[in-house]
């Protein structure tokens, strides 16, 4: 095996394990949100992820390779941390902006390794190879792209309003806290 083959092969095997734990964390991400579009942006990109690992064991097998057993610690490190902050809190409008920040650092990742991926199967001259994981990247991209329009179109002003009843709410109740103060 060459040298670019052995680095494709070793940056596909970290996408392999990078897509199974992505896999995990939207299922979990998806029991936790209230967002109706947000709940169906997960359950179309986990449908997509499953794909996706299908594209990377085809990868593989055109570099004459298999997964193996690495572990993407960098998307471990993104699931463990997007796991505590979902316990943070509960379901509704600010679990929902945890979730897609977590969600969305997730899919930067991808574009990242994908990005790296497709060019490098480029320069070596394999464009059947980079035709594959380009289509991966292109959904990573809609999917971080969709993510940012859930965020501004729902869930961001959802929240907003929450945390501002909620402020206005004790304010009220100090007001009248105020008042029986006064009477008594
Ligand atoms: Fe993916
Ligand atoms: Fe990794
Ligand atoms: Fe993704």
């Amino acid at each position: 095996m060459d040298e670019v083959t052995k680095l494709m092969v070793e940056q596909l095997r970290d996408a392999y394990s990078a897509e199974k734990q992505a896999l995990r964390g939207m299922q979990k991400m998806m029991r936790n949100a209230t967002s109706e579009k947000l709940k169906q942006g997960f359950e179309m990109h986990i449908e997509q992820t499953e794909t996706q690992i299908e594209r990377v064991e085809q990868a593989l097998e055109r570099l004459g390779s298999k997964p193996g057993r690495k572990v993407c610690e960098a998307m471990r490190g993104l699931i463990e941390e997007a796991n505590h902050e979902m316990g943070d809190h509960d379901k509704g409008p600010m679990m929902d902006v945890v979730i897609i920040a977590a969600a969305q650092r997730v899919e930067h990742y991808e574009i990242a390794a994908y990005g790296t991926m497709v060019a490098l199967a480029k320069a070596a001259g394999q464009q059947e190879l980079a035709d594959l994981l380009a289509q991966t990247l292109s959904e990573e991209k809609m999917t971080d792209e969709k993510l940012t329009q859930v965020a501004e179109s729902e869930v961001n002003p959802a929240f907003i309003r929450e945390a501002r009843s909620e402020e206005q709410e004790g304010a009220n109740e100090n007001r009248r806290g105020g008042a029986r103060r006064k009477a008594s």
